[in-house]
């Protein structure tokens, strides 16, 4: 199964039109499809012999080339977050046992990766589009792209989850996996080769690797990455034809802050086709900001490392604050109640339930994980989430939280912390939010919220806030005890670590 049919077509045909389109860029240095084929397929057939393969997974053109390399030669691949401490690393590394580790030349690697043979992804060697020099260094074999005994099975890449709620277990992610995904998308957002994608991602899950970098490549059009992301660069990529912007809440909540100060920002935003939001729930106060400020609503998308994406908005559709919209084609979804089995039938915007995902998208197994595999589904093949959601009466699904963390049940209700944040939000004292239940020898749980207050040196009172919450939502919902952090402990992705909070 071909993945990439304009790389495949870039080689088959080196002089053709296909092959002079663009495709990868980051900053100033960028490939074209012919470019990309030349340098990747030497690679593959280079590790083609590896078992598995880690790749030093920084935010370059090198990272994206070496995961080209490891899909086209059918390798799995294992993306390393640059920024994980010694001790995950070799977690992972032991978890995943990679005989190579890819990097782009000159990086120095953490000892934990001192034992792995390694191999340069040298991009600035000379580019031989043709491929008659491009024999694979390994093995003196011409290159080829799209090895024999490849099935839609084979695995593709192994993404440890961003360990919210535990350590990163390695979601084993098939080809099939990536290829429905990325198509169902494709229909959703009526993406084609003709986009641009903009984003600054990071390139260890699947947000900014999958979506992010697979994506465009998948239907033969490029990704511009920034490297780090600033709004200069949204501005800059936007008003010089891209057409998409990919983020994580934490960047559009950015993007909210500075729009009243800059027209251009505002401006770029208005011509971009598609902005899109995942991986957190993007707060309704910045998403409300953010149309008022451009006239366009970011569409949210709802997915997870094991499923790859679940829902989202159509390009026609209307994406709605707080919602992350509907099943993509070819996903089943439903919500289960308590026992996990007995689906909940309701459609009325209150009835809460497990989110379970069915369909191709799903990952195979964790790694070395046989019993939480097994734990993750249900017998007739549903993959239990741990999120909560209730449905709109048009199906659109609004996540209520996870329920490890974000469900408290207080006074004998059943609260969601998500929607007390986004209360506390629209308060002026407020810059950050994130709410947790504790004991309370009366209630079961009492609501607590941490808070990034606006102004350190005066910020609302638990009074205030709590009265702030009953009007707004409803009495049994407003927080009991109030703390103030300089900032919340968030995750490379911008995710809030509840735990880190409630275990302080
Ligand atoms: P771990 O599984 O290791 O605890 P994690 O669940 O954060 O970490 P990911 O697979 O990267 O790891 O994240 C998937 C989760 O992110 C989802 O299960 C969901 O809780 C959350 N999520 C993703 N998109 C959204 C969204 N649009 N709105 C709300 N939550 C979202
Ligand atoms: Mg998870």
């Amino acid at each position: 199964p071909v993945l990439f049919p304009a790389l495949t077509e870039a080689q088959a045909d080196p002089d053709g039109p296909g092959a002079h389109r663009p495709a990868l860029r980051f900053g100033d240095r960028s490939l074209t499809y012919g470019e990309l084929a030349a340098i990747a397929s030497p690679l593959a057939a280079r590790v083609a012999e590896a078992g598995r393969i880690a790749v030093w997974a920084t935010p370059t053109l090198e990272t994206a080339v070496a995961v080209v390399a490891a899909l086209l030669a059918g390798v799995p691949a294992v993306p390393l977050n640059p920024k994980s401490g010694e001790s995950e690393l070799g977690h992972i590394v032991s978890d995943s046992a990679p005989t190579l580790v890819l990097a782009a030349p000159g990086t120095q690697l953490p000892p934990a990766l001192a034992a792995l043979d390694r191999v340069d992804i040298d991009i600035n060697a000379d580019i031989d589009v043709r491929g008659t020099g491009a024999a694979s260094p390994a093995t003196g074999a011409p290159a080829t792209v799209g090895l024999p005994g490849l099935t839609p099975e084979t695995p593709a890449l192994v993404v440890y989850t961003s360990g919210t709620t535990g350590p990163p277990k390695g979601a084993v992610i098939p080809r099939r996996a990536i290829a429905t995904t990325l198509d169902a998308l494709a229909d959703a957002w009526q993406w084609t080769g003709d986009d641009v994608l903009v984003h600054g991602l990071p390139l260890f899950h699947v947000h900014g690797l999958i979506l992010g970098i697979l994506g465009p490549l998948r239907r033969g059009g490029s990704v511009r990455h920034l490297g780090r992301f600033e709004t200069a660069g949204v501005t800059r990529e936007l008003s010089e034809g891209a057409t998409m912007l990919f983020g994580v809440p934490t960047m559009y909540h950015r993007i909210a802050e500075t729009l009243p100060d800059d027209p251009a920002l505002a401006k770029a935003l208005a011509r971009a086709r598609l902005l899109v939001s995942g991986s957190a729930a993007l707060p309704v106060h910045d998403h409300e900001r953010i149309a008022e400020a451009t006239g366009r609503r970011v569409i949210e998308r709802y997915g997870m490392t094991e499923t790859l994406m679940n829902t989202s908005v159509r390009a026609d559709g209307e994406p709605r604050a707080g919602t992350v919209g509907v099943p993509l084609p070819g996903v089943e979804l439903r919500l289960t109640e308590e026992d996990g089995t007995t689906a909940v039938e309701a459609y009325d915007g209150e009835t809460v339930g497990e989110i379970q995902v069915r369909g191709p998208n799903l990952f195979t197994e964790y790694l070395n994980r046989p019993e939480a595999t097994a734990a993750a589904f249900t017998g007739d093949g549903w993959f239990r989430t741990g999120d909560m959601a209730v449905r709109d009466p048009d199906g659109y699904v609004r996540i209520v939280g996870r329920k490890a963390t974000d469900l408290i049940k207080s006074g004998g209700y059943k609260i969601g912390a998500g929607e007390i944040e986004n209360a506390l939000l629209e308060h002026p004292g407020v810059r950050e939010a994130a709410v947790t239940g504790e004991p309370d020898a009366d209630l079961g749980e009492r609501i607590v919220a941490w808070i990034v207050p606006s102004d350190p040196q005066s910020p609302p009172s638990v009074d205030e806030l709590a009265d702030h919450v009953a009007r707004r939502l409803a009495p049994h919902k407003r927080p009991r005890v109030v703390h103030h952090l300089d900032a919340l402990p968030r995750n490379d992705m911008g995710k809030i670590m509840k735990r880190a909070l409630t275990h302080d």
